[in-house]
């Protein structure tokens, strides 16, 4: 028997292998000193040593670990003054602290729907909340990207009988576009369905106080259940679910993924509480991130890169083949930038890219840096097509 497993897993390892899908984790050391335009940290918040002072203080205060669930016995002030400040901060009357995002999504899709829930979601929606519609075991219709006009077609098909609810990110995580929140409210209103957003890459980065691209622009009416994350633009970990009292209290009781796991460790809260202090008193990262992405833009258009529609920290470069963005990362990682390569199946076929992120923590010498770098790649690959042709 034991053999069976070893054959299993063999199997998939080599099918995996075959077909160019492959996944290997850098190991980085500090040493390495490498630039970073991979990461999530778009307002260089996560290596800031007041947010590390905090969590040291905050264990020091708490404990190093949560020691129970928020149910049991793991629910401290300084997670309750996080999710005072987490409803605050996006314009809700409360907000309910998860772990992660990836278990956010997965409760609150669990608790809010059962098989019988009609579930309308981007085709581009992040892995989290289509396992989210699996957990609850709700079928999810996927409409496509950013599409307005199919949303409203699968809607309108839709059985009259049962709850109905329309899933979207706020910003694509990569592709870096916004959602039309507004459209998506407006035919989520005229259906009868509510509207979730989850808005892990705007929270911290868009809005008017960095309250992301639902916050307090759409209130509770337009964007019922609003998801953000903190291992992003807040340089901690963690997130949330806002909205009404009564959704969360909801969620309290029914999210499996809130109620069975350990409360967070308490340093990380006061982590992100020093976060939304700093995202409050220090407005500049966000200006000096939005100088960052507009002559990102502006160089990389004048080299002629294949850019995308984007405004956002996040500035994939779709070069197409799987190949190609393999070369293109490992030539940049020769000069030491780091990059994301998308392949699939986490992006369709064909459409694989550089996922370049951009961040506050970033020096005019680091883009320059990038810029040139990419400028090579482009050199590089013609002139490897001028050996090849005859
Ligand atoms: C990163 C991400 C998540 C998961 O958040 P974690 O806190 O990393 O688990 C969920 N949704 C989107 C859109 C994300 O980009």
């Amino acid at each position: 028997m034991p053999e069976a497993w070893n054959t299993y897993l063999a199997e998939r390892a080599a099918t995996r292998r075959h077909a160019g899908r492959w996944r290997q984790r850098r190991t980085r050391r500090l040493s390495d000193g490498c630039r970073d335009f991979a990461g999530n940290d778009y307002l260089g918040l996560a290596g800031d040593p007041r947010l590390a002072d905090a969590q040291a203080e905050g264990a020091r205060r708490y404990g190093a670990g949560g020691r129970a669930s928020h149910l049991v016995s793991g629910h401290l002030e300084v997670h309750e003054e996080l999710e005072q400040r987490l409803a605050a901060l996006t314009g809700r009357p409360a907000a309910l602290l998860f772990s992660t995002g990836y278990m956010a999504n997965l409760g609150a899709l669990q608790a809010l729907c059962d098989p019988d829930t009609r579930l309308f979601q981007d085709r581009l929606n992040h892995a989290s909340l289509l396992d989210g519609a699996r957990l609850a075991g709700a079928r999810s219709r996927r409409f496509h990207h950013a599409d307005l006009g199919d949303l409203e077609r699968l809607l309108t098909r839709a059985p009259a009988e049962g709850r109905r609810l329309v899933v979207s990110d706020g910003v694509f995580s990569m592709d870096g576009d916004v959602a039309d929140i507004a459209g998506l409210a407006a035919a989520a209103r005229r259906h009868g369905a509510w509207l979730m957003v989850d808005d892990a890459h705007g929270l911290g980065v868009l809005g008017e106080a960095g309250d992301g691209c639902v916050g307090r622009a759409h209130g509770i009416d337009a964007v019922p259940v609003l998801v953000g994350t903190l291992g992003k633009a807040l340089g901690s970990a963690g997130a949330f679910v806002a909205g009404s009292e009564a959704l969360v209290e909801h969620l309290t009781q029914f999210a499996r993924p809130y109620v069975y796991t350990t409360a967070q460790p308490p340093g990380v809260a006061a982590a992100t509480l020093k976060a939304l202090q700093l995202l409050e008193a220090e407005p500049e990262r966000r200006s000096r991130l939005a100088m960052l992405i507009a002559r990102f833009r502006r160089e990389a258009t004048t080299l002629g890169l294949p850019l995308a529609a984007s405004t956002t920290p996040i500035q994939p470069l779709v070069l197409g083949e799987s190949q190609r963005v393999m070369a293109w990362a490992a030539w940049l990682a020769e000069r030491g930038i780091m990059v994301g390569a998308i392949r699939e199946p986490t992006v369709p076929r064909g459409q694989a890219r550089l996922r370049i992120t951009l961040s506050a923590a970033h020096t005019d010498n680091e883009l320059d840096a990038l810029l040139d770098a990419l400028a090579d790649c482009k050199a590089r690959e013609t002139l490897a097509g001028a050996e090849a042709s005859p």
